[in-house]
């Protein structure tokens, strides 16, 4: 048993030990769609997808992001007296967009009072090489996550795993910005050895933070 007490190392003392006291994200709702949402998409929509792109619902979402960081932050701050705070860019897909637009909205978060950082949620094919000198800019002054949602590393869609690994390797090698990565479990067809061997790809890739979803299909056709 190591790191209090728990078998797992938890992102809660990642960020403790990166930042020096106990960090809390800030979760906003900005984009608003993805690749999968396209008219002309030949990828359906993900099955465990809700109606705000994966995100939790957020009371403020049709505020501006100012708007939104500063009231969330300050409901965070006054329930657990915090005071150092990541924007989380949560729902969709938050590489979608052009590079200007998601250059605004790093400087309007990172322009806010105790923000150390961005953690920007997106998917491995959505990454295109634009992007990359933007998030090696920001990481150079300040915290920056990106979170991949890659699902399983079993994925019988091969070319989807292979942009995940593309991926993740482009992101360490050309921003050089901390990398999470959700994944799902619970498929079905899914086998024990499956989940042991993700366990061994994951610890020979540059990733520093795992996050592990069960998975709840909302509803099928
Ligand atoms: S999970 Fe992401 S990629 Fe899939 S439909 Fe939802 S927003 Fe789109």
């Amino acid at each position: 048993m190591r790191w209090e007490g728990k078998r797992y190392y938890p992102i809660s003392q990642f960020y403790k030990q990166r930042f020096g006291e106990k960090v809390y994200k800030v979760s906003v709702s900005i984009a608003e769609t993805c690749p999968n949402r396209q008219p002309n998409s030949r990828m359906p929509l993900c099955i465990f997808c809700d109606e705000w792109g994966s995100a939790a619902y957020h009371l403020e979402q049709d505020k501006s992001l100012q708007d939104q960081i500063i009231i969330n932050r300050d409901k965070i701050a006054k329930r657990y007296r915090a005071k150092s705070f990541l924007v989380y860019f949560q729902s969709y897909t938050n590489t979608f967009d052009g590079v200007s637009e998601l250059e605004q909205r790093f400087d309007i978060a990172l322009a806010l009072d105790n923000i150390n950082g961005v953690v920007l949620g997106t998917r491995p094919d959505c990454l295109p090489k634009r992007i990359l000198p933007l998030l090696k800019q920001t990481h150079d002054t300040h915290y920056v996550m990106v979170e991949l949602g890659l699902q399983s590393f079993f994925d019988h869609h091969l070319d989807f795993l292979q942009r995940g690994y593309e991926a993740i390797e482009k992101l360490h090698q050309h921003t050089g910005v901390d990398i999470g990565i959700h994944l799902m479990f619970g498929l079905p067809g899914e086998t024990d050895q499956e989940l042991i061997e993700t366990a061994q790809i994951l610890n020979e890739l540059p990733v520093n933070n795992v996050k592990l979803n069960n998975l709840h299909v909302l509803s099928t056709p």
